[in-house]
């Protein structure tokens, strides 16, 4: 099984990676003081790749205000949904807001609610 989290955490990870990888570039740049020019390279990447992941939190900002919030049935947490369908952020339930699934979806929902109340 393919390890699941959801949009927002996937995109937020990738934005700081992309500063570690800026700061592990400027770095390697430190190392080449000696070559102005080669040094110069790597400080340009490494802060391309800073000004790259802060372009990418503005992004998961602007996402953040499109993102469905709602409660996830099974952990009852308040999460997101990005897109037509999505995993809760904390329980990683797939959540969706396709009316074609979202049948199944209640189905199962009603099945336990039931359950539950029988017990
Ligand atoms: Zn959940």
């Amino acid at each position: 099984m393919a390890k699941y989290s959801s949009k927002i955490n996937k995109i937020r990870t990738f934005a700081l990676s992309l500063i570690f990888v800026g700061f592990i570039i400027m770095y390697f740049g430190i190392f080449f003081r000696t070559h102005f020019l080669v040094m110069s390279i790597f400080m340009l990447l490494g802060l391309l790749s800073i000004i790259a992941s802060t372009v990418v939190y503005f992004w998961i900002g602007m996402l953040s205000t499109k993102a469905v919030q709602v409660v996830c049935p099974n952990c009852n947490k308040p999460t997101k949904i990005l897109g037509r369908v999505d995993m809760c952020m904390h329980c990683r339930e797939p959540l969706t807001l396709d009316p074609n699934l979202e049948g199944k979806e209640f189905d199962e929902n009603y099945n336990r609610k039931s359950q539950t109340t029988k017990m």
